[in-house]
């Protein structure tokens, strides 16, 4: 990926504590606009994110965690 040219072009330069390499790489991420996976409204973003917010990521979730249960057996005791 081109994260990892990043990161050793850094490394390259000089840095060498962690924590300013990973501050550095925070930076350069830029925030980028995207739509959310579930209300597709639109957000931004620095990560990989895919929901506007955490309800969405949960209602994502739980309707994933339904589509598992319907796979496995019914009588399976919910853990949690
Ligand atoms: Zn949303």
């Amino acid at each position: 990926m081109a994260v990892a040219l990043r990161l050793s072009a850094l490394i390259a330069i000089q840095m060498t504590e962690p924590s300013d390499i990973a501050r550095a790489l925070a930076a350069m991420r830029k925030v980028r606009e995207k739509r959310c996976a579930v209300c597709d409204k639109p957000f931004t973003t620095r990560g990989r994110g895919l929901f506007c917010s955490a309800a969405c990521r949960t209602k994502a979730w739980r309707e994933r965690k339904r589509a598992n249960a319907q796979l496995a057996q019914p009588d399976q005791k919910g853990g949690g």
